[in-house]
């Protein structure tokens, strides 16, 4: 692929910040760091709700997905200039997102209350 420039690029819908919008979260109208900061908080708190054993709503759970997938198209699109603390933010948050998956799943055919140890995703 050429390395083209954007034809044009947004800015950061944060107050204060001059940072540019990566092509791939063009919906969401942050720049990465911030966009990565308000995903991760999502994120987090969801699987914290799933460890808890409560319920997350669909759209919620919708949201998280949207996230993922902006974060790997982000990823293929920064592929020929790694910044490599942030691929490894953005990968640490795929992988959350997918715990929380593992999450859902599992409770959805479990339909019933948590308790039988049958060897799940152990944290960490
Ligand atoms: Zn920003």
């Amino acid at each position: 692929m050429a390395a083209e420039n954007p034809p044009h690029q947004k800015a950061c819908r944060k107050e204060g910040c001059r940072g540019s919008v990566p092509l791939a979260l063009g919906g969401e109208g942050f720049c990465l760091e911030h966009f990565l900061e308000a995903a991760s908080s999502r994120t987090n708190e969801a699987l914290n709700r799933c460890r808890q054993g409560r319920n997350i709503d669909s759209k919620s759970l919708a949201l998280l997905l949207t996230d993922a997938l902006a974060i790997v198209q982000n990823l293929e699109e920064g592929a020929a200039e790694p910044n490599a603390d942030e691929r490894e933010r953005m990968l640490d948050l795929l992988l959350v997102v997918a715990n929380v998956h593992e999450y859902v799943a599992h409770d959805a055919k479990q339909r019933g209350p948590l308790g039988q140890g049958s060897g799940g995703i152990s944290p960490h």
